[in-house]
């Protein structure tokens, strides 16, 4: 049994943080009264959430976080990866932003301004079984996780039998005493199709219930349906470089410069020309991202060679690199809202691009064994959200490898990550010889 204080507090929790904690996002009404009592409710609410991701014309996922032993929603939250621009069409606002990513980030906010239990007494619950990216934040958290749907390309268990092999060992491990898939419909009374066997912890909460085949298929065929709705309603997410002109000659006072300025005093300042060929920016990069000082720091390049951000590391789940490129996003998201109010000679869209045509650079390469690497591998994924495009590659670098960290376990950390990262982005980080 949980200690009297904090049931206490959790029963102060719900109604005054589940509504204006959420930014302007309805909670499902399960949320602000009921508690969950078993999997397929919990689901259900993930897959609300899924729900209204796709009414936004984001990608169909959603979480909730629950305590375990009380069943209250603290936090509900859908994919915010896309947003809506004026002119209708959607663009990448955070490729950061899925549902659990979002939650653990929630947790770290709010620990202890509302004296949230340990992350051991909490489970997140998803629609769709996690990517690399949440998969790191949910490890390095320590959350139960419980799923509803696969996801035979992304997933975190794409092989679908709890393994794990696309972690490290130690985190595969840890994932094994964390993750739990329900059990789906009824092998006696429904089709083959609808059905599945638990998978997982047995310390998982609602591990001996399950869901419905129509919650099942309802976490599954609804992402699988909203993934065409995002590309229909997906705008131009930035051009090549030559279709471009270079920020770094914008006055020092526009919008592009003091936006990024704001996070970033040193943007556009610092210019590394010629590393386009070559994918070897020189070392005045090494020494921008050594000022930045901290256990590590990112820097992220754009095409014409200028550094805009160079970020290091913050807690709990805040890596330089999930930094760096929700900064870039962002930022250029919120430009481009703003863009018609200017003449088109100040529109982002002709200075600024999709982050695959930049590079994201490393002072030291990161230790694989560390469920933030996980994380921020799978950050720079989603972040690509597809190829590299053609003829810039090599744009994922790191300048130093220390720390008993080798080249041959960064490769093979990525070898062994879900088919999307090595296929589709056929994902590598390179080592920057001086
Ligand atoms: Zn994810």
């Amino acid at each position: 049994m949980k200690p009297i204080g904090r049931r206490a507090v959790l029963r102060q929790i719900l109604p005054a943080a589940a509504v204006p904690l959420l930014g302007g996002i309805a909670l499902p009404a399960c949320a602000q009264t009921a508690k969950i009592a078993d999997a397929d409710r919990a689901v259900g609410a993930a897959l609300r959430q899924a729900m209204i991701a796709a009414d936004m014309k984001t990608f169909p996922v959603g979480g909730v976080l629950l305590h375990n032993a009380t069943g209250a929603v603290l936090h509900a939250i859908p994919n915010r990866v896309m947003g809506r621009l004026p002119d209708g069409k959607t663009a990448t606002r955070d490729p950061t932003a899925h549902g659990e990513r979002q939650l653990v980030s929630w947790y770290y906010e709010n620990k202890r301004r509302l004296d949230l239990p340990e992350p051991g007494e909490l489970t997140v619950i998803t629609s769709l079984d996690p990517c690399i990216m949440c998969a790191g934040a949910l490890l390095a958290a320590g959350f139960h996780v419980g799923v509803g749907a696969f996801d035979s390309w992304v997933g975190v268990n794409y092989r679908q039998d709890c393994q794990f092999q696309t972690l490290p060992p130690t985190l595969a491990e840890r994932a094994r005493n964390r993750f739990g898939y329900y059990q789906a419909g009824d092998s006696r009374a429904d089709p083959p199709l609808y059905v599945r066997p638990y998978q997982g912890t047995p310390t998982l909460p609602f591990h001996d219930s399950r869901i419905s085949p129509e919650t099942y298929m309802g976490c599954g065929a609804l992402f699988t349906a909203g993934l065409s709705a995002v590309n229909a309603a997906k705008g131009n997410d930035g051009g090549p470089p030559d279709t471009l002109s270079d920020p770094y000659y914008l006055p020092e006072n526009s919008r592009i410069k003091t936006i990024y300025r704001e996070i970033y005093p040193d943007a556009f300042t610092l210019k590394v020309p010629g590393w386009r060929q070559t994918r070897t920016p020189d070392r005045a990069v090494l020494q921008a991202l050594d000022r930045v000082g901290g256990s590590n720091a990112v820097a992220f390049i754009d095409p014409f060679g200028n550094v805009v951000l160079c970020l290091g590391e913050e807690d709990g789940i805040d890596t330089a690199l999930l930094r760096v490129t929700r900064a870039y996003a962002e930022r250029r998201f919120s430009l481009r809202e703003q863009d018609r109010d200017y003449p088109p000679d100040q529109w982002s869209t002709r200075y600024l691009t999709q982050p695959g045509y930049g590079a994201f650079v490393y002072r030291d390469a990161p230790d694989p064994q560390d469920a933030r690497t996980i994380l921020s591998f799978g950050a720079y994924g989603s972040t690509m959200a597809g190829p590299i495009p053609a003829g810039y590659e090599r744009n994922f670098l790191y300048y130093r490898l220390r720390g008993g960290v080798s080249q041959a376990d960064i490769d093979k950390t990525i070898a062994a990550l879900p088919p999307f990262y090595t296929q589709t982005v056929k994902m590598e980080l390179v080592h920057i010889s001086s």
